[in-house]
């Protein structure tokens, strides 16, 4: 039997996002920022019903690329993303860890100028989504291969969908009120039949847990 992998983006799926509250761990007063969102720690528990299952945060954090950001560390992200799964612990969540990722590809710094980067951390890395490095982390920590699980993303932009196919997955897209392109995004994308969208994390996990070794019907 397959094991089940579930991947779950941090910022707009888990923990609200916003404008203001972008770059989260870039000042010193971000536990206060930290707003988990309508719905998710249920959604979590929810998915720690799945025997066997292994669950993780994935997150793009090219914050961490800005050097303007002095506070936002690479060991100050992590802090943040540990905190994260301590308030989901602490609702009787269980995430069985998280993985992020640090880099700025070039492409993104060309969107920003006037804003300085660290250059150690500027390249197109392997882990950015939608690329698969964070997956691939997920499934060597659960000692699994793609061939031998069924793996979900779920995430609130089309490049968490995108990282669901890229690996042959399932793709769960959660619209979040302050990224309003993304439905349109996935609704280009092909493979409909592994893209499901969901209204919150509950819902998410209420799909997945339903639809056991299905790769989905497809709602788009
Ligand atoms: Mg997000
Ligand atoms: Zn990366």
């Amino acid at each position: 039997m397959k094991k089940t992998i579930i991947c779950i983006d941090r910022d707009g799926t888990l923990i609200h996002d916003s404008k203001e509250h972008l770059f989260l761990g870039s000042d010193n007063n971000w536990h206060e920022k930290v707003k988990i969102l309508p719905n998710a720690i249920e959604g979590v528990r929810r998915l720690n019903t799945i025997a066997g299952a292994g669950i993780y945060m994935i997150t793009n954090q090219p914050g961490v690329a800005i050097s303007d950001f002095a506070l936002l560390t690479e060991e100050r992200a992590h802090e943040v993303c540990r905190f994260v799964v301590e308030m989901f612990k602490d609702g009787g969540a269980r995430l069985d860890g998280y993985f992020l990722c640090p880099h700025a590809t070039p492409e993104y710094v060309s969107r920003k100028p006037g804003t300085n980067f660290h250059p150690h951390l500027v390249h197109d890395c392997h882990c950015l989504k939608p690329s698969l490095g964070m997956v691939f982390n997920a499934l060597q920590a659960q000692g699994v291969t793609p061939d031998n699980a069924d793996v979900y993303v779920i995430g609130d932009r089309a490049s968490d969908v995108r990282t669901a196919l890229n690996i042959g997955g399932t793709g769960i897209l959660i619209p979040f009120v302050n990224e309003p392109g993304e439905l349109d995004k996935v609704k280009r994308l092909g493979n409909r039949n592994r893209i499901h969208v969901a209204e919150n994390m509950l819902a998410a996990a209420e799909y997945i847990v339903s639809h056991p070794d299905d790769v989905g019907s497809g709602d788009l």
